[in-house]
């Protein structure tokens, strides 16, 4: 008896029609400030940097990217 392995290369991408969104969170002691999730990275971002500007050692954050990812053959 004979068996025909076959070795296929996959690899994962992010699905085509996933939205990204962006949360961030404020690393300070006992600050709860946060911004998104918002598709809008930019806005996350400015948003940061404006708690920041607002708040002397408040320059720390969680960031949290999301998307879907999917399993697909390499081609
Ligand atoms: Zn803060």
């Amino acid at each position: 008896m004979r068996a025909v392995l076959r070795y296929v290369k996959h690899t994962m991408r992010p699905h085509s029609l996933s939205e990204v969104t962006h949360t961030s969170c404020c690393l300070a002691a006992d600050c709860r400030w946060q911004v998104g999730p918002t598709n809008d990275g930019d806005l996350a971002d400015d948003a940061a940097m404006a708690h920041t500007g607002h708040n002397a050692g408040h320059d720390k954050f969680a960031r949290t990217i999301e998307f879907v990812a999917e399993v697909v053959q390499a081609e």
